[in-house]
């Protein structure tokens, strides 16, 4: 009897620790917002990929087309990829047709892997640099970024890249909706392609605009990123949806327009007057006050500094 409850036990733990790793491998659900008649996000939350967000904190889109649905920046991994169809499946049984990547790096397309698990013809899309970037190297960093960075939560990650390559101007016409293709130049990542979806009047930025979060300029520069600010605000879409952060009207772009504007602005002027980066840290911050409690400000101002002093150097 007592063998017996011995091995009921020991089965009961081993079921329990089953459960658990189980229920570990899963990405926290997010909900679903509607923003337009078929275009829904999951805004995932705001800041840097962690073992607290399980990686994911990119905004997945779904446009929902008379034939199937057109994927937007799936997010940062498999299981975030599993967790937004899951989503996706609350709303429809169409297919996924198409998967669109604003750009390289790996929080936004990483979950590309689950939607080709569950839907081989899906036709994936992005800017031609990323597909070669992603290729050649830059995904199988991000797998690692992304796995070092949740504890490995991520891990059973592969990158699959993109195959078809979206240039400025292009079209994408599906199931009675289209899909508009801006890609500003030198803008976030040398690989961004922003989206507008005519008929819904919403535009998928990217990480061209990003909302109460500070971005990482490293790949970026100054005058590309003001001018896709530019190129999405003149679309005047009725609904902009940001890399990271909530989405909303015109304001999210001009607001983050005016960040890196006043930034570049301030720091060129210090730049003519001789003054180093470090010493320039005090009047740019004092500049940029409605921005010092986006997560990430005290992190990287200084080194947006840096970048756009180095940036305004290489201008000459
Ligand atoms: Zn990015």
């Amino acid at each position: 009897m007592q063998k017996f409850l011995r091995l009921s036990l020991s089965l009961c733990c081993l079921l329990l620790t089953l459960g658990s790793v189980q229920a570990a491998e899963q990405q926290r659900d997010y909900p679903l917002t509607r923003l337009a008649p078929h275009t829904y996000i999951i805004q995932g939350p705001v800041g840097y990929p962690s073992v607290e967000n399980q990686g994911f904190m990119n905004n997945p889109g779904f446009v929902i087309t008379r034939n199937g649905v057109v994927v937007i920046d799936p997010g940062s991994s498999v299981q975030s990829g599993r967790m937004v169809l899951k989503q996706l499946r609350t709303i429809t049984r169409l297919p996924v047709t198409h998967v669109i990547n604003t750009h390289v790096h790996g929080d936004h397309w990483l979950g590309n892997q689950a939607i080709v698990e569950a839907y081989p013809k899906a036709v994936l899309m992005a800017h031609p640099e990323m597909i070669r970037l992603a290729n050649n190297g830059a995904g199988a960093e991000w797998v690692a970024l992304m796995e070092r960075s949740t504890n490995g939560f991520t891990r059973g990650t592969v990158a699959v890249v993109p195959v078809v390559a979206m240039n400025d101007g292009a079209e994408l016409k599906a199931g009675g909706m289209t899909f508009r293709f801006y890609a500003p130049s030198d803008a976030h990542s040398h690989t961004d392609i922003m989206i507008q979806v005519v008929e819904e009047s919403v535009v998928f930025a990217g990480d061209n605009v990003l909302n109460q979060r500070i971005a990482r300029m490293d790949d970026a520069t100054f005058a590309g990123n003001i001018a896709a600010c530019e190129v999405a605000a003149a679309i005047k879409a009725k609904v902009y949806v940001p890399g990271h952060g909530p989405a909303g009207d015109i304001k999210v772009v001009n607001n983050f327009h005016t960040y890196l504007s006043t930034l570049f602005n301030e720091v060129k002027a210090l730049h003519e007057q001789g003054k180093l980066d470090f010493e320039m840290k005090d009047a740019v911050v004092a500049r940029l006050v409605p921005y010092q409690n986006w997560p990430g400000f005290s992190d990287e101002v200084g080194r947006h500094i840096s970048l756009a002093v180095l940036e305004l150097d290489n201008a000459f």
